[in-house]
């Protein structure tokens, strides 16, 4: 029954281990990110992402939308599918 418990208390020294491992790598990770600005993935949300997309204007009324926003007809491009229909009718 004994060597259970020199088990147990290997397994949590190896998990202890490895936790300060971990903890010295994301220390080591933060303190170069610190350094770089380009390395902060916390300071990327989406709207970063959709403000480097391409603008399209809308053939019906010109107002600027993102290219995925845009409905697509033909060649031409439209904020909305009202738009699009009006357009097209
Ligand atoms: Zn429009």
């Amino acid at each position: 029954m004994r060597i259970i418990l020199w088990l147990v208390l290997g397994v949590l020294v190896i998990l202890a281990l490895k936790k300060k491992a971990r903890d010295m790598q994301s220390r080591a990770y933060q303190s170069r990110s610190e350094m770089g600005p380009a390395s902060a993935p916390s300071a990327a949300p989406a709207h970063t992402v959709k403000d480097a997309e391409d603008m399209v204007s809308c053939a019906h009324c010109q107002l600027y939308v993102p290219v995925s926003d845009a409905v697509l007809r033909g060649e031409l491009h439209f904020c909305s599918v009202a738009h699009a229909d009006q357009h097209t009718h």
